[in-house]
């Protein structure tokens, strides 16, 4: 099988897997106890979380363990809308789909939205942004990097917008840490997870700059600071930490890697077919995430034929992949409905081969009627 869906979900370590069966096999005592067990647990998680703050170059107490990035998003975009009693919010188009799901929730319950479409490449400009702050703006929602196309936004930029203007800025970070260079330490939200580094699915993080700007978010229990009740998940917490470690360790080099890498599936898929586009082509991409416009046929379609040559590619995201919706990232870069329906999302990264790669290529090649 070929495996190019790491956006969606990517393989996790073996010296992951292996930690978390060593914890879940001897520590698996609930770290709110008193007893030598529980100590165990509560051992691991703050040392899980120390080692994430250490590679994120925030503080232990600004990292909060939660069952992923849907629920951080969630969590940053409800609460801190409702903490800061401020009505406006400014979110980027192509969120993921638990941010856009989240600020539609507290436009619902009457807060004002205002949404920014990117340029034709994915990009947001800060000036964009900054023509539509309000008196009112509470909440800027602006990821790192897109999940479809893997345009990077200017973080950086960003953050120091926001906080010129007194609002507070949430950046969906899923798709950058451990695997681009942006300064994740500047917003003032960050959700994360586990399981699209080579961690597990189920865990994920938000990172608050600041925690008294935002509020108890499940109910229910003291842990985590009194902020999200629910028994620790001690195997996912240490699983994350290790994944990140280890991600960390080779991110330099997996960059330069899969840079290489990207750089040739890009010229053998426009050698197919000069009306093959890269989508987002001319903005800063992280490596690793390419979504092509096919002219003759559907994304389902191709993907579906790719399925019966074992390899494994996504027609857009995940969530928003058995919905059968065209993608709302390419058409927020202003793509027709069809070009959007027409494309692929193909995204890959630690095990991925060359070999692997063209005879992806090869298998399009045939599917598309092209000879040899
Ligand atoms: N944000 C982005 C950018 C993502 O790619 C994903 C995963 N599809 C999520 C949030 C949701 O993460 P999780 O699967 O941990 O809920």
């Amino acid at each position: 099988m070929i495996y190019l869906d790491y956006a969606a979900s990517s393989p996790p370590y073996p010296q992951v897997v292996e930690k978390m069966r060593d914890i879940m096999c001897t520590s698996y005592g609930n770290a709110s106890g008193i007893h030598p067990m529980a100590e165990k647990s509560r051992l691991i998680i703050r040392q899980s979380r120390r080692t994430l703050a250490e590679l994120l170059e925030v503080q232990p107490q600004q990292v909060f363990f939660t069952s992923g990035a849907t629920e951080a998003n969630n969590w940053a975009v409800k609460s801190a809308m409702a903490a800061g009693g401020k009505r406006h919010m400014i979110i980027f188009a192509p969120e993921h789909s638990s941010v856009i799901a989240a600020a539609r929730y507290m436009e619902a319950r009457g807060f004002e939205l205002t949404w920014l479409r990117p340029d034709g490449d994915g990009l947001l400009s800060s000036e964009t942004v900054e023509r539509a702050i309000r008196p009112d703006t509470g909440l800027l929602c602006v990821q790192a990097v897109n999940n479809e196309t893997g345009v990077m936004q200017d973080v950086e930029a960003m953050a120091q917008l926001a906080r010129k203007k007194g609002i507070l800025y949430h950046c969906d970070g899923v798709q950058s840490f451990a695997h681009c260079q942006q300064p994740l330490k500047l917003p003032d939200f960050v959700s994360l997870s586990a399981h699209k580094l080579g961690g597990p699915a189920g865990v994920g993080a938000l990172i608050v700059r600041r925690p008294d700007l935002i509020s108890p978010f499940i109910h229910g229990g003291g842990q985590e600071l009194g902020y999200r009740a629910g028994t620790e998940n001690t195997a996912g917490a240490a699983g994350f930490a290790t994944a990140a470690e280890l991600a960390f360790e080779e991110k330099e080099r997996e960059q330069t890697r899969l840079e290489r890498l990207s750089a040739q599936f890009v010229s053998a898929m426009k050698a197919l077919d000069e009306r093959i586009r890269l989508n987002g082509e001319n903005a800063p991409r992280r490596a690793g995430i390419l979504n092509f416009f096919f002219p003759q046929i559907s994304g389902e379609e191709l993907v579906l034929r790719l399925a019966r040559a074992d390899i494994c590619a996504s027609p857009g995201a995940a969530c928003a992949s058995r919905d059968g919706a065209p993608s709302h990232v390419l058409m927020a870069m202003g793509l027709s409905k069809e070009a959007a329906g027409n494309s692929v999302r193909f995204s890959f990264g630690r095990l991925t081969t060359e070999e692997e790669l063209k005879e992806t290529v090869n298998v399009i090649r045939k599917i598309l009627g092209k000879g040899e």
